[in-house]
């Protein structure tokens, strides 16, 4: 199945309770042109439930303003997505069982599919559920890159189902952070510190090596 056919899917998904409690709509991810960036964040807010659309509202402002200050698109040059793909009531944290459900049916074929250079976390609830890592805390995660062997779902009649890739993932805090922090310049440092070490990690190119302020 390729991103296409996943995102109409998944679009109409109803598998968990998620959908029939806070959430209007799925908000599945916006992708683009064979993107090598994948940024994996928690889950979809009153903003993104309103327009079906991820990374709105002010920390989607600032998460914006960061990678275009990179120079790239949003739309064109990554992809960005959530691991819960229906808004969580009150905006809470999706639990880690939440988490695993929807993963299971979309976040890990998604990643397969878009089999990107570097999965970027926003946030420690992506950043602990993707490395596997449930009691470790940001101070101890964001900045590096792990290499991490993923395993594709047990899907029946799935080619894939059950096999493992090996992705490199590194971890940074969620743009809402900032917000908690009064807009703090040395916050947005640390996350735009964190990012480009990573993407120099890894070797992708950006084309911005002024400081995100
Ligand atoms: S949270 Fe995920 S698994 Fe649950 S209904 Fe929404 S898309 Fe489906």
């Amino acid at each position: 199945m390729n991103l296409n056919q996943l995102f109409s899917e998944c679009k109409g998904c109803k598998a968990c309770h998620l959908r029939y409690d806070a959430a209007t709509q799925v908000v599945p991810w916006e992708t683009g042109d064979n993107p090598e960036i994948m940024f994996v964040s928690e889950a979809p807010g009153m903003q993104e439930d309103k327009t079906g659309l991820p990374y709105q509202g002010a920390a989607g402002k600032l998460f914006t303003k960061m990678v275009t200050a990179l120079g790239y698109k949003r739309g064109e040059d990554l992809h960005v997505t959530n691991i819960v793909k229906c808004r969580p009531s009150k905006n809470r944290t999706p639990t880690y069982d939440e988490r695993h459900v929807c993963a299971n049916k979309w976040l890990l074929r998604e990643i397969f599919s878009v089999n990107p250079k570097i999965i970027i976390c926003l946030g420690l609830a992506s950043g602990q559920f993707l490395l596997d890592k449930p009691d470790t805390k940001m101070k101890e995660l964001h900045g590096t890159i792990y290499t991490k062997t993923l395993m594709y779902p047990n899907i029946p009649g799935d080619k894939l189902a059950g096999t493992e890739k090996r992705f490199q993932i590194g971890v940074t805090y969620h743009p809402s952070y900032i917000i908690y922090n009064g807009y703090s310049p040395a916050v947005k440092r640390l996350i735009w510190n964190d990012v480009t070490s990573i993407l120099d990690n890894v070797g992708v190119k950006y084309t911005s090596r002024n400081q995100h302020t």
